[in-house]
């Protein structure tokens, strides 16, 4: 079965081919940080409209790419949440439309799903059960997974993704949108000089908190001379803090479930020091750990393609209607 995946649900368009047997046959990505780096953000509208102008030329590419034609096409999977109401419906409508026209079926597919099982396109793919740890832009959770779409949540964030506070940090350092790689980058040069608290480690249970850590970073640039040395030795304290929280939490819900092993995924475990702290703690605990490659960690079409493919290929058929929910529990899907 050969599927067309297509994410459209914040500010990168990606659209993929991905083939049940072979694996996959494209993989296309056009990112729109520079249209949203002047307003320090994305701007909703901007993004929709961006999708718009991009997505049929790169679908029509990723078809040249491989040398396919619409009749090789057995399906349409796109994200169908959560995220941008404006910038899912581009993608959806899209979806929806060309599955009408090629007579195909088309399956909606949820987001953090797809960044979950984006581990699954890499040579040594996770085997079922697992705990996996979602830490994107938006999300920061740890679900134990049983199956697609058995997800059961065993904690997230009261408050910031992880992505989020990387993100809000590097501002305030004076980096530009999206600032958690550049974050990273001058972590690189920073000195281990600077202690930042561990948020909620020193209590049972498997909830984060991530809002206190970048107020912390605040008052401690207000209390430094803000020289470059200082910025970078905050970025690297910080980095840590969020490695080390991360790395305590997961080694607590593998100990818990008994799980031996972890799947991370999300734009933040793109991250090296996180990478290698986590990595650390599961050859500890004798699990075994699973990343998806760097490019397939923030947003991508590969991901829903792959997710899209395993839901078609279980027999799910999406009704006509387009379907776009920015709002969307994981823990709501039906497993296949
Ligand atoms: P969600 O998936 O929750 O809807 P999103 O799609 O915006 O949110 P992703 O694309 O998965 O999120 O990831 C983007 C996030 O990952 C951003 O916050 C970005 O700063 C962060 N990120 C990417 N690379 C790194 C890195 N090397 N270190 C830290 N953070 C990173
Ligand atoms: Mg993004
Ligand atoms: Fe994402």
């Amino acid at each position: 079965m050969i599927v067309l995946g297509i994410e459209t649900s914040c500010d990168e368009t990606g659209v993929a081919l991905y083939h049940s047997e072979r694996g996959l046959l494209a993989d296309l990505l056009y990112s729109q940080i520079d249209l949203h780096k002047e307003y320090g953000g994305v701007v909703p509208e901007l993004a929709s409209r961006d999708h718009i102008r991009k997505l049929a030329p790169m679908v029509r590419q990723a078809l040249q790419d491989s040398g396919l034609t619409r009749n090789d096409i057995d399906g349409i999977a796109y994200t169908a949440g959560p995220g941008l109401i404006g910038a899912l419906l581009v993608g959806a409508a899209t979806a929806r439309g060309l599955a009408w026209a090629w007579q195909v079926p088309a399956v909606a597919v949820h987001h953090m799903e797809g960044h979950l099982l984006a581990p699954m396109l890499e040579p040594k793919p996770p085997e079922f059960p697992f705990v996996a740890l979602l830490i994107s832009g938006g999300h920061t959770q740890l679900v134990k997974v049983e199956g697609i779409g058995r997800y059961e949540i065993l904690g997230e964030s009261l408050d910031d993704a992880a992505g989020e506070a990387f993100d809000k940090t590097a501002k305030m350092l004076g980096l530009s949108y999206p600032g958690g790689p550049k974050l990273s980058a001058l972590a690189t040069r920073g000195h281990t000089r600077l202690h930042f608290p561990r948020p909620m480690t020193d209590r049972p249970g498997l909830d984060f908190s991530f809002s206190g850590l970048k107020t912390f970073a605040l008052n401690t640039l207000q209390a430094s001379e803000r020289s470059a040395q200082d910025k970078a030795d905050i970025a690297l304290a910080f980095q840590e803090a969020v490695a080390d929280t991360l790395t305590i939490k997961c080694r607590r819900a593998l100990q818990q479930t008994g799980l031996k092993t972890l799947v991370v995924a999300g734009g933040v475990s793109a991250n090296t020091q996180i990478r290698a702290s986590l990595s650390a703690m599961a050859a500890r605990e004798k699990a075994a750990i699973h990343f998806p490659r760097p490019a397939f960690c923030t947003d991508n079409g590969a991901m829903i393609a792959y997710a899209g493919c395993q839901r078609l290929l279980a027999g799910q058929r999406e009704a006509l209607a387009i379907k776009a929910k920015p709002r969307w529990p994981i823990s709501d899907l039906s497993s296949i």
